[in-house]
């Protein structure tokens, strides 16, 4: 990797604007949302696809999430159906993406990595709507990270993975501060029978439960009701460099604890004393990239109730711990 990074610019109109133009151009633009930092590029535009792969180190395999500024602008990109516009009037803007039938001609078809379906989200962050309102374009956006690492959740942290214009055509970072909700998206499909949920995210399934009734859940035991596996979603994700061991109640030699709840050692970092999943997702990445290196050799995770957004935390923690190359 080269020495060269894309700069980072406080997000006012005019750095917006400036964003706008490059995604307009077929060039990439980090810019913050509320679940994590996105790497930008004109879901249209083959060359904007392919830089997006490329540059995160994506397998070609793993489709990518496209951002729209109203529920509108989903409707021309995807076959909307009844649910759909029953979680996009609960729900959008927010943490929630579909995956629903691609119109024709719309989206160029490596976005989804040929599938005959698309997964579409309008982002709830003032800066993300307003790129999307000034570029007037659907944006694809996966996290602004490496694949296989650990998404950014401060404009810091995208250059520190990412390389900049020269290898990869990021050409600037909008800085609009951390992310509140600081976990992916929650991935349903609504494609089959049953809306099913393909990832666990920033919006608790509960949440999504309460409207359409319940989901079909990717560890359900049969096959009759086992969802849809998404691709890309099996493999070793979310990885800091140093190992993780999980349900840890404390540090053993050479490792540092990072703690949940009033049950965790006062000196220990914390993802919340309080016990708040919302306050734990929140501080989980950025909290895991501050232990990740010397002079520890592990870290250890103390125990996080698998309810809420806790799921979606579990599943993160679960998969930083599959081995490399599975
Ligand atoms: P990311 O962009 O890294 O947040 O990840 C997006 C994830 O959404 C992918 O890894 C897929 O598992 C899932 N996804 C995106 N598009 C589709 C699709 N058309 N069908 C099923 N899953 C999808
Ligand atoms: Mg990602």
């Amino acid at each position: 990797m080269s020495e060269d990074r894309a700069p980072i610019f406080a997000a006012d109109a005019g750095s917006i604007s400036a964003a706008a133009e490059i995604l307009s151009n077929g060039g990439l633009v980090a810019f913050p949302t509320e679940t994590v930092y996105g790497l930008g590029g004109d879901a249209t535009n083959k060359a904007a696809i392919d830089n997006i792969y490329k540059a995160k180190g994506r397998p070609r395999t793993n489709p990518l999430i496209v951002h729209v500024k109203d529920t509108q602008a989903a409707r021309s990109i995807v076959g909307f159906n009844e649910t759909a516009e029953k979680l996009a009037d609960a729900f959008w803007p927010g943490a929630l993406t579909m995956v629903l039938e691609r119109l024709d001609g719309k989206l160029c078809a490596d976005v989804s990595a040929g599938l005959s379906t698309a997964a579409v989200r309008v982002p709830n962050h003032p800066v993300a709507l307003a790129l999307l309102e000034k570029a007037d374009l659907p944006i694809a956006a996966p996290s602004a990270n490496r694949a296989g690492r650990i998404s950014p959740t401060a404009a810091g942290h995208v250059v520190f993975s990412l390389p900049g214009p020269d290898d990869t055509g990021l050409q600037m970072v909008l800085d609009g501060g951390p992310c509140q909700i600081g976990l992916e998206s929650t991935v349903i499909d609504l494609t089959g029978a049953t809306p099913a949920l393909l990832r666990p995210g920033g919006l608790a399934v509960e949440d999504i439960e309460a409207v359409i009734g319940p989901l079909l859940m990717p560890s359900s035991n049969g096959p009759d009701n086992e969802a849809k596996k998404s691709p890309g979603m099996m493999d070793r994700h979310y990885a800091p460099e140093l190992p993780l061991r999980l349900n840890a109640e404390h540090a053993g030699p050479g490792e540092v604890l990072l703690g949940f709840g009033v049950q965790a050692p006062a000196e220990t970092m914390n993802l919340s004393p309080t016990g708040d999943l919302e306050e734990a997702a929140a501080n989980l990445f950025a909290m895991i990239r501050s232990l990740d290196g010397p002079p520890f050799s592990a870290i250890a995770v103390m125990t996080i109730p698998e309810t809420g957004l806790g799921r979606a935390i579990n599943d993160r923690l679960r998969r930083a711990t599959v081995s490399a190359g599975k």
